[in-house]
């Protein structure tokens, strides 16, 4: 028998520790031991209080590093100031770029789709390092905050290539992007373009794309029409929580989040404070996500034998305080797990059982370390020109006498003063005196003679700008490029 492989186990916050518990009394008695050894690691609230703002101690990302596969259960994150999310961390980290999630209508656990005999089985993989949540965010002036949105295309083209690998590996025959690119052409643009890209590739698999708000309209309204569903990372997250209700809730939602060296499993859920330590808690989603992980390091039949056993447990009625018949008596997290121990070898009778297949597929090897940070790219032969610049500048003077400024500042300049805009919306040359104003602008310079371009490099705009920021509080300036000779910047509203 081969080496086990190890993973790194931290077991969570709130009720992650009862419900890591269960699952590992589940993995033991189906034999999951003789093939895997848990590192435990120490992540989570107790070492934020020890003051560590990362949640992590270095030990434990060593681990992480060593194992390659992560288990963890739900860690609290403080809201709105104080460290930040240990999971957000880690897949950031790690670069677990694509988030799978699987949502599936279970035996016993009863929904409005299940009553109306409507199936329910799709999977959500959502891009899982990009995003607003880089967590850029700046205060720029009295009144304004701002969160940098960055979308890549190596990053969109690795997250779409994991969805189309998945849904060739499980047989799907679609596959649908969910995007905003109307409103935000530029960055929800490029996830779909690559989108659309990366499905070239894949001649056997239906593509499609909706934008975010009519998908969650149609997986409310019609969830049986998808298969899966690739989503930006903010978009993405509130739609697995959407979709998490659809089947029953948080407890039934396992996630996987893969990367090209680490690996995170952990249940969809938080840390669920209110219920904590009452070991009530329903452990299927992080038990679910331990099938994922068992899947992922070849352990098939290991997976499947332990998925009838939990389908056979909800189909004979046994159930947790948060779903099932309130008629019946529920059960707590640990008699719960004993529960599916008890029917490991079964088969569930009226559910679909999951085929166990005749052997375990090659065993998980870690990939090698990366000795440097390794570089992604998508676009390498690009030609790029310097068209001017948008300067961010907080002033509360009038659209009118800015300008009137500015006029005069950018006059021996290369650049003309072409834009102005507030919140996004533009206030001059035109615009409505309706539009309210906050202390906070950008005006946009550019090339005054367009034949020009190319000819001055990023010196001519900052020159520009040094000139601004003596009359004015500049808080962001932003080169204009044309690259292939497509604009690299947006319209503002009402341009
Ligand atoms: P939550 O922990 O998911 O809990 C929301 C509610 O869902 C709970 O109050 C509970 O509802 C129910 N619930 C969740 N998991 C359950 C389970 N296994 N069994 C039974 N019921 C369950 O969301 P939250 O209260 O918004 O977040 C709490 C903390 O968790 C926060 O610090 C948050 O940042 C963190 N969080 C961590 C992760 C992660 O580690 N991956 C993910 C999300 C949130 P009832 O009131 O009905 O009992």
């Amino acid at each position: 028998m081969s080496a086990p492989v190890r993973v790194a186990l931290a077991t969570g916050d709130g009720i992650g520790p009862e419900i890591t518990q269960a699952v590992l009394a589940v993995f033991e008695a189906a034999g999951v031991s003789r093939h895997l050894e848990f590192v435990p690691v120490e992540m989570g609230r107790a070492v934020f209080e020890r003051g560590d703002s990362r949640g992590v101690t270095d030990e434990a990302l060593a681990a992480v590093e060593g194992c390659g596969i992560v288990f963890k259960g739900p860690m609290e994150t403080p809201k709105g100031g104080g460290g930040k999310s240990i999971n957000v961390t880690l897949r950031k980290l790690y670069c677990a770029y694509a988030n799978i999630r699987h949502f599936r209508a279970l035996p016993g656990v009863e929904t409005v789709f299940s009553r109306a005999g409507v199936p329910v089985n799709f999977y959500v993989v959502r891009e899982n390092v990009e995003d607003t949540y880089g967590g850029i965010e700046h205060r720029l002036t009295n009144d304004v905050v701002e969160c940098k949105r960055l979308v890549s295309a190596p990053g969109c083209d690795q997250v779409h290539r994991a969805a189309f690998e998945l849904a060739r590996r499980l047989g799907l025959s679609r596959v649908t992007c969910g995007h905003k690119a109307n409103i935000m052409k530029m960055t929800d643009g490029l996830f779909l373009e690559r989108f659309h890209a990366t499905a070239a590739d894949y001649p056997g698999i239906q593509h499609e794309d909706v934008i975010i708000d009519a998908l969650c309209m149609n997986l409310v309204l019609r969830p049986h029409k998808y298969e899966l569903v690739v989503l930006p990372n903010l978009q993405g997250d509130i739609v697995s929580d959407l979709a998490a209700g659809l089947v029953g809730g948080l407890g039934f939602a396992p996630s996987a989040n893969i990367g090209q060296h680490v690996s995170i499993f952990e249940a969809v859920h938080g840390s669920a404070p209110d219920i904590a330590g009452k070991g009530v808690a329903n452990p299927t989603s992080l038990l679910l996500s331990g099938l994922m992980m068992l899947r992922h390091v070849g352990l098939v039949r290991i997976a499947a034998t332990i998925e009838n056993a939990l389908l056979a447990t909800l189909e004979d009625g046994v159930r947790t305080g948060d779903f099932g018949d309130p008629a019946r008596e529920p059960v707590g997290t640990m008699p719960f797990a004993r529960e599916i121990v008890s029917r490991l070898g079964r088969t569930p009778g009226a559910a679909p059982a999951v085929p166990v297949p005749e052997r375990d597929t090659a065993p998980f090897t870690r990939p090698e370390r990366p000795r440097i940070n390794t570089l992604i790219r998508t676009f390498t032969q690009v030609v790029s020109h310097h068209a001017g610049c948008d300067v961010y500048i907080e002033t509360t003077i009038s659209p009118a006498e800015l300008a009137a400024h500015l006029e005069r500042l950018c006059e021996h300049s290369p650049f003309t003063l072409t834009m102005m805009s507030n919140r996004g919306t533009q206030v001059w040359p035109s615009g409505s005196v309706f539009t309210e104003v906050v202390d906070y602008y950008r005006v946009r310079f550019e090339l005054r003679n367009p034949a020009e371009l190319g000819r001055y490099g990023q010196s001519a705009a900052i020159a520009l700008l040094n000139r601004i920021a003596e009359k004015f509080p500049v808080t962001d300036f932003q080169p204009l490029k044309v690259y292939d000779g497509k604009p690299g910047f947006s319209l503002a509203q009402g341009q």
